[in-house]
């Protein structure tokens, strides 16, 4: 399908958040006479108070099939991505059973422990669990790397109930004595696929033998690769598998175009899109850091408010760039992938790839960035020569043509056209390098196959 009017593409969106924060529309009418509310899942009181608080009304299919599983205690493999409302199926039995026998958060000792994969996923969840818990007397706190580690030592040897963690950090904390797992009763894995992307196996594998073998775990992954299923072999015990929303659907939900566009017209596109006001919150998407870099440089000098984050920045920068970006202090947001995993900002009307992604699965998670909970949004892609095969990969994962907008001052026929496959000269290729690869915090790529830590 063509659409010709880049005006009728980028109007195609109304009224943006049609579904809020309502779980309602990830059910079709069947399901709904079925629906549960979070009553009937028998929270306890102060837990479905603050979900109310949240504005949340009728749990989520990966909330509503998890919960009563972790209630139990069983353990849970889910697969789901981020945007599915599973921080809260996690989060909301682990605090039911935290506080059921709540005793007193032990210095250094937490009884529950969430692994992810990275800072602004570690910090979300802990923001998310900090919401969850305010009416209950339960403590938490999040470690990660780049960070000063002294104030965390300090909150860990005052204690906490609930530790969220990532790897290499956590680790660190562990070596030098200040964190010890013996007491960990409820264990979560989140996005195990990424994890082992970034080449922290050794360290989960470490981590994972330091917490009990009586223990609740579950492990949450977007994908179910051989790796996924071994570490949740060796982790999980007769788990219950929960599946929600195969990366497919998330793709219908966005109203998705491409513009074929030279490489060095981009940015010019760029700014021509830009003047479109209805682009009111926009996440764009750039392979490399340097790339974010420039785009953020060239939109500072269009006097759009933006900023730019990735490995690269501290993690002050990053914090504040987000916080900027949620609270619409900031317009645009160029971000690469690795940075951009986990950021959950409600209410981003766009997602612009100034570059494709190599790996068809960033475009699916980077396009879902504007279909939160439920939300539809917008995604424009720019295509350039070498991109094309890329576009191609990616429409097979999504099982359907990304439209074209032909109507545009530096659409390229050419472009369009092409059938062939430009290898790369520098940086991604594709050939798997990438996955551990450019856009990652302080990578150690050739030399070791250890991460340093970053994380
Ligand atoms: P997550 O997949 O956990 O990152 O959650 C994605 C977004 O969905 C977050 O903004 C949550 O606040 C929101 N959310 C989670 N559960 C619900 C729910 N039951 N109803 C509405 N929004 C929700």
């Amino acid at each position: 399908m063509h659409v010709t009017s880049l005006t009728h593409a980028l109007c195609l969106h109304t009224g943006l958040p049609a579904f809020g924060r309502d779980g309602r529309d990830y059910f079709n009418e069947k399901e709904k006479q079925h629906m549960t509310d979070f009553e009937s899942l028998e929270l306890a009181q102060p837990i479905l108070r603050a979900i109310t608080d949240e504005g949340y009304t009728t749990p989520t299919p990966i909330q509503r099939d998890s919960i009563p599983t972790l209630l139990k205690g069983q353990d849970l493999l889910g697969i789901a991505q981020t945007g599915t409302g599973k921080t809260a199926a996690f989060a909301l039995p682990m605090l039911h059973r935290l506080a059921h026998d709540i005793t007193k958060a032990l210095p250094r000792q937490p009884q529950a422990l969430i692994l992810a994969p990275t800072r602004e996923l570690a910090v979300q969840i802990g923001d998310s669990i900090h919401g969850y818990a305010k009416h209950l007397g339960i403590r938490s706190t999040v470690v990660f790397g780049g960070a000063s580690i002294r104030p965390q030592i300090q909150t860990m040897s005052r204690g906490v109930h609930i530790l969220v963690a990532t790897p290499g950090r956590l680790i660190d904390l562990m070596n030098q004595g200040h964190i010890r797992l013996d007491k960990v009763g409820i264990f979560v894995l989140d996005e195990a696929d990424r994890m082992l992307d970034m080449g922290f196996i050794r360290d989960v594998k470490k981590i994972a033998a330091a917490v009990p073998k009586r223990r609740q775990t579950a492990l949450f992954s977007a994908t179910m690769p051989a790796s996924v299923q071994g570490l949740a072999a060796g982790l999980l015990n007769n788990p219950t598998r929960v599946e929600v929303a195969p990366t497919s659907t998330t793709a219908e939900k966005v109203e998705q175009s491409v513009l074929f566009v030279p490489k060095d017209q981009k940015r010019a596109l760029l700014g021509k899109l830009l003047n479109d006001r209805d682009i009111e919150k926009v996440l764009i998407f750039t392979r490399t850091k340097h790339g974010a870099n420039r785009v953020a440089k060239h939109l500072d000098q269009m006097n759009i408010n933006s900023d730019a984050i990735h490995g690269n920045k501290s993690q002050n920068a990053r914090q504040k760039a987000l916080k900027d970006f949620k609270s619409g202090r900031i317009r645009a947001l160029v971000a690469t992938d690795i940075a951009a995993r986990g950021i959950d900002v409600d209410g981003v009307t766009h997602v612009i790839n100034f570059d494709l992604p190599n790996e068809p699965e960033s475009y699916v998670h980077r396009i879902g960035r504007t279909a939160r909970a439920g939300a539809t949004g917008i995604a424009i892609s720019f295509c350039d020569h070498e991109e094309r095969s890329y576009l191609r990969d990616i429409e097979k994962i999504i099982r359907q043509s990304v439209p074209v907008v032909q109507d545009h001052p530096y659409h390229s026929a050419d472009i369009e056209n092409f059938t062939g496959k430009i290898k790369k000269s520098r940086g991604n290729s594709g050939n798997g390098q990438a996955r551990r690869g450019n856009n990652q915090p302080n990578q150690n790529r050739q030399k070791s196959r250890r991460p340093r830590r970053a994380a």
